[in-house]
């Protein structure tokens, strides 16, 4: 019987591994995607090599790229941007690493509290998870972006409608700043030689492709690679604790799809968590007990492994009041240089504390194309009372076609992209159900994805349109020749909350310890776990202080475990023990 299983290998999973594993306990990772373990050669820069969501070598599914990818229902016009790998949804990441506002935490009680979601607030105040941020910002580590051409141009635009410059970690009003983020900056050659390698270059070699894998500086140690994903961090740290701290290295299975959580009956009469059997690529299969199970699948498979487990529901909640900042996509197009296609992607952010946030976003060109192709508004013109969106003062809504696109697609580097990142509510109509029960594929029923994206709250779609509007001042402001919202269907790159964590057992499936109420034993560890949108806070940062939290939690109240343990002093993902135990062991 193991200690400790992590199932999935994402943002989450792996924080959880990497504590334990440190702490000394028998901890089994579980992943259902492939594990990359040489990206130099098994990534590329061909977009549609890497993003193609049924081919591509990021999608979620098999390995084996002959195989279809799981499907999922979705019964509107929307997309689920999600990985399936060790590294999961890490790997696309951008790194932005905002704290959450504190208005989204209980007992929040600043002037602006009723902006919030006061409905579904975290269960603990933000001083409780601070110490957690500042674990997990030494270890990955975060710090400020190294910035280019496309943020000057974001924090002209911001400037000139009035904004002031943040620089302390939590915006408490309207203001820009640059990103925190889990990118390592640039040394050396990174960034100035023609093909930048380790150890002349280190850090981010602003090669503009975050989004297709981190693998930069070629020649870098794994733990080295510029991005911070999983993959490059946490996931190292887990497979070689042994040599940092004294622990004992995590066993990782990736291609190991669980497809049931097994329970006995426990000493309360509440159903405690014993196990859990995963697939092979050869259809094996195979089963592991544990004490302690972490479920860490994401915000879609969370939820479906507990319907597909038949595991107890008994408020209704599980895979209920998924939140995913309801984004959307103004872009301008200008007759300078902006650099869009150049750097770490998104380093530039302005803030607006009760409404959510803008960032910068750079693109190579497909993904481009793909951005500005993607509207629930139709084309441009053509539909525009349909939609409940506005224009927002853009100069246009929706789809632009024919010359308007040729010409605004024929240079890349002419264009500055804004993401609206909604604070959005938290609504029950929203989330992950099962398609009816015989309709899967060899891992279980398939999930439905129901986002009601055109009857969100009252203050979701104020948020929304309010941020639009700002999205369109800036770039205006910045000298944008012309400005265009895309009002963007459900593009979910943010899943979040499905299994959330709540003060009420009415509308929650996890306790403010992010422990199940329904199943003893069974811990939540990704984003499915988090109260609300974390007040449209980028949400990985959030979620890995909360599965800090929680294997904190799981040491002491399960293991004996002394709180200070392994706590004295955080050890940085690319401390010299890790380079030295990952170059040795050839992860
Ligand atoms: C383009 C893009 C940019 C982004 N940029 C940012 C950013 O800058 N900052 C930020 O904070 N967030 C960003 N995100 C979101 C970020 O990637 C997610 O917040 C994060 O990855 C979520 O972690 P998770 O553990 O919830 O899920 P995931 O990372 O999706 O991991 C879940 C893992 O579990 C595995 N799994 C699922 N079910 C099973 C099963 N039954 N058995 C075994 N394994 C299973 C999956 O294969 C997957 O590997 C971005 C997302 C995208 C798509």
């Amino acid at each position: 019987m193991r200690d400790v299983i992590v199932i999935g290998c994402g943002g989450g999973g792996p924080v959880v591994a990497k504590e334990l594993a440190a702490r000394g306990l028998d901890v089994l990772v579980l992943e259902g995607g492939p594990r990359f373990a040489n990206p130099e050669q098994e990534w590329s820069r061909l977009e549609n090599d890497a993003n193609n969501p049924t081919t591509g070598y990021y999608r979620v599914g098999p390995s084996d790229r002959e195989r279809s990818a799981y499907p999922r229902a979705l019964p509107q016009d929307s997309y689920v941007w999600q990985v399936a790998g060790v590294g999961g949804t890490t790997l696309h990441y951008y790194g932005n690493c905002p704290r959450a506002p504190r208005g989204v935490f209980d007992g929040y009680a600043g002037s602006d509290a009723a902006n919030y979601d006061v409905d579904h607030r975290f269960p603990f105040a933000y001083e409780e998870l601070l110490p957690y941020y500042e674990w997990v910002e030494a270890t990955l580590p975060v710090q400020t972006a190294a910035m280019g051409t496309k943020e000057s141009i974001f924090f002209r635009g911001a400037e000139g409608i009035g904004l002031p410059v943040n620089t302390a970690k939590q915006p408490e009003a309207p203001s820009f700043r640059p990103q925190e983020n889990a990118i390592l900056q640039p040394q050396g050659t990174a960034g100035k030689a023609e093909d930048p390698r380790f150890p002349d270059a280190q850090g981010c070699t602003f090669c503009g492709h975050c989004f297709q894998g981190c693998s930069m500086p070629r020649g870098a140690p794994r733990n080295l690679k510029a991005k911070r994903s999983t993959d490059n961090s946490y996931v190292p740290m887990m497979l070689t604790a042994d040599a940092w701290t004294g622990g004992r290295p995590a066993e990782l299975i990736a291609d190991a799809f669980v497809q049931k959580i097994h329970t006995a009956s426990g000493s309360t009469g509440v159903p405690r968590a014993s196990g859990v059997t995963y697939e092979l690529p050869d259809g094996t299969k195979h089963r592991e007990d544990a004490r302690i199970v972490v479920l860490a699948g994401g915000a879609v498979e969370s939820p479906r492994l507990w319907r597909n487990s038949e595991l107890p529901n008994p408020n209704g909640w599980v895979g209920r009041g998924f939140t995913d900042h309801h984004l959307d996509w103004v872009f301008g197009v200008f007759d300078e240089d902006t650099g869009n296609s150049k750097g770490a992607s998104s380093s530039a952010r302005a803030d607006f504390p009760g409404y959510g946030g803008l960032e910068n976003g750079g693109l190579p060109p497909g993904l481009q194309a793909f951005a500005q192709t993607f509207s629930d508004s139709g084309i441009s013109g053509a539909r525009r009372t349909a939609s409940p969106a506005t224009p927002a003062g853009a100069d246009t809504l929706g789809r632009i076609v024919g010359r308007e696109l040729l010409d605004s697609l024929q240079d890349v580097n002419r264009i500055l992209n804004i993401l609206v990142l909604t604070d959005d509510d938290v609504e029950s109509q929203n989330g992950v159900s099962l398609l009816q029960p015989g309709l899967g594929d060899t891992n279980g029923t398939i999930p439905k994805i129901t986002m009601r994206h055109r009857r969100r709250s009252a203050r979701t779609l104020r948020n929304r349109e309010f941020l639009a509007a700002k999205a369109v001042q800036i770039l205006r402001a910045a000298g944008a020749k012309s400005v265009h919202r895309m009002d963007w269907p459900p593009l979910i790159l943010h899943s979040q909350s499905t299994m959330r964590m709540g003060l009420s057992e009415a509308d929650s499936v996890a306790d403010a310890w992010a422990q199940s109420r329904a199943v003893a034993g069974l811990y939540i560890a990704d984003n499915s776990v988090l109260a609300n949108s974390a007040g449209a806070a980028n949400p990985t940062l959030t979620t890995q202080a909360v599965a800090t939290r929680t294997a904190e939690r799981i040491f002491t109240e399960h293991f004996g475990g002394d709180p200070w343990v392994g706590r004295e002093e955080p050890v940085c993902s690319i401390d010299d023990r890790v380079t030295e135990a990952v170059i040795a062991r050839g992860l």
